[in-house]
């Protein structure tokens, strides 16, 4: 299968081109050239297949065509090596837990896929070390760490905003070593992916270093997100409750939510989208006017979300020919202020016991006021609440239980190498690594 740009104003690309590649040299974003329906007796069948059995078959639509059906069985099997929940909150609403993986946030995902065929490409080309910059409000860093940890011929720069993510978020990039180094910017998060943008545009840098990105628009990060809404598909189906699906996808670059709208392309039956904001309202802005304004970012309780202008939104674009009523059609959008998101935590609880993190609750509380009759709503629980501990803890005045694969990375030493916004200061640093 080929890729192509966005901008339509670069060649077409092989799979391992995108990943390798990342964004397009006419800075788009990679598409592949069609959305492959999925066969009827799938759907009819999937509440009998596990989790693995049906991502896998997923995946094969993408990467059949490239990839050995052994070795991409074996990529999704061992990126899936934990469970992801469909847990009831309400009678009508219920809550997609992406949270299981190694870092607690559903970045794991995507991250640990790329990461796998990545490794993949490098074994089977015998190539040089491949150097994946990633930019980060929070989770990418550590989902893409992680899931990068070790893999040999990858060398991994976390550029996160210097005091703008919690402790524990920056604990699980910064501690690990190996082939993994944190760069902690002197700047928000759009410096940071303006910074890692301008890098693969650099003419020297790309001579001397095979660069690559592992930002959610690359395609092998972007499409195995996918597989969750198939997952929640089939787990309310065996419930009896799948006929009219609402999925509230708490969005900021909206790659998570891009991903679903393909899954809908393949014939999964998703009534609807919403995509749930913080104070970004920039999506929905442009649903409301019919024109995209990218803004500065502001910081919130859920700042994972903090983007002021979502690198996806092209994808969605492209998807719905640039027309907003094609947009709206598919999906509507909700936003909500800090002192909103925190009464939702904490009137959730209350009422029952369901502990969100801000992420998902900006989802749940878009699903309590706009679900219709007859329609069950999933919102994607996108990180523990224990990743944002602090925050929690002042909503709901409790303690909040720590979980023990979040224990450890407390425990390890911070290292980080500090970074101006500057592109120069940037660039002296990766011309000074061993190509
Ligand atoms: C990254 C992230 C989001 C936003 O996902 P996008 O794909 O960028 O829209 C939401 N919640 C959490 C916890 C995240 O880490």
């Amino acid at each position: 299968m080929f890729y192509y740009s966005t901008n339509k104003q670069a060649p077409e690309v092989s799979l391992e081109e995108a990943v390798v590649r990342g964004l397009a040299p006419d800075r788009g974003l990679y598409m592949p050239e069609d959305i492959r329906p999925l066969p009827e007796d799938f759907f009819r069948d999937i509440d009998r297949l596990t989790f693995q059995e049906m991502a896998y078959r997923v995946a094969r639509n993408f990467f059949g065509d490239d990839i050995p059906a052994d070795d991409l069985q074996r990529i999704v099997y061992d990126t899936l090596n934990f469970d992801i929940p469909l847990v009831e909150v309400t009678d009508r609403i219920y809550s997609l837990e992406l949270y299981h993986g190694p870092t607690l946030a559903f970045k794991d995902v995507g991250a640990r896929f790329m990461a796998r065929l990545l490794g993949y490409f490098i074994r089977r080309e015998g190539g040089r070390t491949v150097h994946v910059l990633v930019a980060t409000s929070g989770d990418t860093g550590s989902a893409v760490a992680n899931g990068f940890l070790g893999v040999e011929g990858i060398r991994v720069y976390v550029l996160y905003p210097k005091g703008k993510v919690s402790d524990i978020q920056e604990k699980q990039f910064t501690t690990l070593g190996r082939n993994i180094t944190a760069l902690e910017v002197d700047g928000t998060f759009d410096d940071c992916q303006a910074l890692v943008k301008q890098a693969f545009l650099d003419a020297d840098l790309n001579a001397r270093l095979n660069l690559t990105s592992a930002n959610s628009i690359n395609v092998a990060r972007f499409l195995p997100q996918a597989f969750y809404y198939f997952q929640a598909y089939a787990r309310l189906k065996q419930l009896g409750k799948a006929d009219e699906m609402v999925v509230c996808v708490p969005s900021g670059n909206f790659g998570n939510i891009t991903a679903g709208l393909f899954a809908q392309q393949m014939g999964l039956p998703v009534k609807r989208f919403i995509a749930a904001n913080n104070r970004n309202d920039i999506f929905y802005r442009y649903l409301q006017t019919g024109h995209y304004e990218p803004r500065p970012s502001v910081a919130t309780i859920a700042n994972a979300m903090d983007v002021g202008d979502p690198s996806n939104f092209a994808r969605i674009r492209e998807l719905y020919h640039d027309r907003v009523e094609e947009v709206r059609a598919h999906i509507s959008g909700a936003w909500y202020t800090d002192e909103q998101i925190a009464r939702t935590v904490q009137e959730a609880y209350d009422a029952t016991g369901y502990l969100l993190d801000p992420h998902g609750a900006c989802a749940y509380r878009a699903l309590q006021e706009n679900l219709r009759e007859g329609e069950h709503g999933v919102f994607l629980e996108t990180a523990h609440p224990a990743k944002f501990r602090d925050t929690i803890e002042r909503i709901i005045g409790r303690e909040v239980r720590i979980p023990e694969r979040l224990r450890a990375f407390m425990q390890g030493e911070k290292q980080t190498v500090p970074m101006t916004k500057d592109f120069a200061d940037f660039k002296h640093f990766l011309l000074s690594l061993p190509s």
